[in-house]
């Protein structure tokens, strides 16, 4: 199983390293790909990641601990920056209006995420195609 390692797109910081399968649909299935497959509820790309709970790092739990289970942003534990948000309390629908989403979500602009264990020279995540 491939790790994925997620940094704070504005201070660099490691913010979380967990494997792909902790990385969720807007429908709470497993991402096949972090790259190719994003899309997710009736064909839509959608704009964040939405994360399996069991699986989240110390510092959201923390946050989600501090919030009570109750829904507040999830800010960078270094530059405070909002990353995500969690949210036990509304039960957003997805867009197709079947399913509730996963309760914690991160912005995917916000982050930058590539997986831990594929050299540099493989990715081809920054290359210009045009
Ligand atoms: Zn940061
Ligand atoms: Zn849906």
């Amino acid at each position: 199983m491939s790790d994925i390692v997620v940094k704070c797109r504005q201070c660099r910081r490691l913010i979380a390293k967990q494997p792909l399968s902790s990385f969720l649909t807007a429908h709470g299935q497993p991402v096949a790909d972090i790259y190719g497959c994003s899309l997710t509820c009736v064909g839509k790309l959608e704009d964040v990641w939405y994360l399996d709970e069991l699986t989240m790092s110390d510092w959201m739990r923390t946050a989600v601990e501090e919030g009570n289970f109750l829904k507040d942003k999830l800010k960078c534990p270094n530059c405070s920056t909002n990353l995500g948000a969690f949210d036990y309390v509304s039960g957003h629908k997805c867009p197709c209006k079947q399913q509730c989403v996963p309760f914690i979500h991160l912005v995917k602009s916000k982050i930058d995420i590539q997986y831990a264990n594929r050299s540099p020279e493989n990715t081809s995540e920054h290359a210009e195609q045009s």
